[in-house]
């Protein structure tokens, strides 16, 4: 799956909302979330964003690696 890590929180350009073909891209109330059991893998998102926010997971700098199971929680507490 693709994650969306740490350059999008409050800057939500929603670039990628309109690139992705599964609409698997969702809104939180600082940042977007990739939905990781709707994400195809496809890519298309990641070129787009203009703060390069969007990483194949296992391509997240060590840094950003938290961002992987935090986009995913998003949809198990909500
Ligand atoms: Fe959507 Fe493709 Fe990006 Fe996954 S990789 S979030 S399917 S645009």
């Amino acid at each position: 799956t693709y994650v969306i890590a740490e350059p999008c929180v409050d800057e939500l350009d929603r670039a990628c909302v309109a690139e992705c073909p599964v609409d698997c891209i969702y809104e939180g109330a600082r940042t977007l979330y990739i939905q990781p059991d709707e994400c195809v893998d496809c890519g298309a998102c990641e070129p787009v964003c203009p703060v390069e926010a969007i990483y194949y997971e296992d391509d997240l700098p060590t840094a950003l690696r938290p961002y992987a199971p935090d986009n995913a929680a998003f949809f198990t507490l909500t």
